[in-house]
């Protein structure tokens, strides 16, 4: 049996954790806070690319191989945690955008189609999750599967011998592993060498206390968007700031964010703003996911550079590490 040794325990680590247990693996994972609160917390939540053929091929096939199996992994994780992750295919009402002959052509290609409404186009297929429930799920679930977890424990540097990646040191002592699967998230470029540099873009996102009922549908307008929850919740976000680490949040983006939501759906003007906060996407400098065995060490694999859309690709991305991990083996 392989030890591996996951860093960082957003959506996309958890995963990865997750498959790498289920593939027999002895896994420890460890995050230099608690798991699952930062990007994956602060993120909407939705199970597709918000224009998806802004997007290369890598994060479409990534993103439609997830589709296929998120509701199945929401029951598993509910059965095994007693956590429902809420997955919810309320589709995606599009207002813009999906008539031009880029987001035409992909439909073609990837033979999706919509449903006229009287606002625009609506994508029955799109789904979302409630993700910080989701997060506490796969937390449950992975513990369960054998996987031990160490918080508030950064790693700081790998330790290297002879080209191969030992472990890493921490405030907590050094740990060591057959293998290593960084998903440190926006982290990424502090913690690894990595050719394309990963950096972190905020967005910040309200949430609303509104009536089940109030919104049906996902609805997506130049680039915003608004997100019912189960419990008539809704979520309105983002921003993309290019601010480096800078978790501050402004009243005049919350306002602009809440006018967005009320001039669509009047009857949100009366809707109390419960929270606003902000989270780091990992963006990477090329625009693609980093997904795979590092160029330099044999036994060091990144997963990360997800940017808007780990919650979405998370699934395929972390099944995709898992099988490069067994393959070495
Ligand atoms: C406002 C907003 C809205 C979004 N909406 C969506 C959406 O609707 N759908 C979607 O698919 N995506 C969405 N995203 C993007 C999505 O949230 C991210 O792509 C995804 O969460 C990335 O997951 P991750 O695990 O790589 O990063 P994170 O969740 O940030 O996890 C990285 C983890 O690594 C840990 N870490 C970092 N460095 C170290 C270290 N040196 N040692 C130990 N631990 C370390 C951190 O503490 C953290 O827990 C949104 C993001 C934001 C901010």
């Amino acid at each position: 049996m392989s030890d591996c040794l996951v860093i960082g325990g957003g959506v996309i680590g958890l995963m990865s954790a997750r498959m790498l247990a289920i593939s027999g693996a002895k896994v420890t994972l460890i995050d230099q806070r608690e798991c699952g609160k930062e990007s994956s917390w602060a993120g909407g939540g939705i199970i597709s690319p918000l224009y998806p053929w802004h997007y290369d091929d890598l994060t479409n096939d990534l993103s439609f191989e997830s589709q296929a199996v998120y509701e199945g992994l929401c029951d598993d994780l509910y059965h095994s945690s007693g956590i429902d992750p809420q997955y919810q295919k309320s589709g995606l009402l599009m207002m813009d955008e999906f008539e031009t002959v880029e987001a035409q052509s992909w439909m073609k290609r990837y033979q999706v189609s919509y449903e006229d409404h009287v606002n625009g186009a609506l994508f029955t297929h799109v789904a979302s999750v409630r993700n910080p429930k989701l997060l506490q799920a796969l937390k449950v679930d992975i513990i369960n599967k054998g996987v031990t977890i160490v918080e508030n424990t950064p790693a700081d540097k790998l330790i290297i011998n002879n080209n191969k990646v030992l472990g890493v040191n921490t405030t907590k002592g050094d740990f060591f592993a057959d293998n290593i699967v960084a998903c440190a998230g926006a982290w990424s470029g502090k913690l690894l060498d990595i050719k394309d540099d990963v950096f972190p873009i905020k967005g910040q996102m309200i949430l609303l206390k509104a009536q089940i009922g109030d919104v049906e549908h996902i609805v997506l307008d130049q680039g915003r968007y608004i997100i019912p929850r189960a419990d008539g919740r809704i979520l309105v976000g983002s921003t993309m700031e290019n601010v480096g680490f800078d978790r501050s949040l402004d009243e005049t983006t919350k306002l602009s964010l809440y006018e967005f939501a009320s001039e669509l759906f009047p009857v949100l003007s009366s809707a109390e703003i419960e929270h606003h906060w902000s989270g780091f996407r990992p963006a990477s400098r090329s625009g693609k996911v980093i997904l795979g065995k590092s160029e330099k060490y044999d036994n060091l694999f990144i997963n990360t550079g997800h940017f808007r859309n780990g919650l979405n690709m998370a699934p395929a991305s972390a099944d995709k590490i898992t099988q490069l991990v067994n393959e070495k083996i």
